[in-house]
């Protein structure tokens, strides 16, 4: 846990602002500080969050290519992802094809 305040007086001006413009309230003080304590320390598990799922997002955009493959079993052209073998025949893409010449 990052946030374990003991009094409103130790929060930061910043902080102080940040919470009033969070919520609907003149003064920090109207909050009880364990309520300020898991409002922080869950925002902060939501930020690590989307970190990381932001992070697996950007990787799977480097990874979106796809090669193309006319599938003999899905009697289909369909893209497979680059690098993964088809889906549904197994075929890759360095034998490209070779069922389709059958
Ligand atoms: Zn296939």
């Amino acid at each position: 846990m990052k946030y374990n305040y003991k009094d409103h007086s130790e929060i930061d001006p910043l902080m102080n602002e940040y919470i009033l413009s969070v919520n609907n309230v003149e003064d920090v003080k109207e909050i009880p500080i364990q309520e300020i304590n898991v409002f922080l320390n869950e925002l902060e598990e939501w930020y690590a969050y989307m970190q990381l799922w932001e992070s697996q997002d950007y990787e799977e955009d480097q990874s979106q290519e796809f090669w193309e493959h006319h599938c003999y079993v899905e009697q289909t052209t369909l893209g497979v992802a680059k690098d993964e073998p088809c889906n549904w025949c197994g075929e890759t893409e360095g034998v490209k094809d070779a069922h389709s010449m059958l």
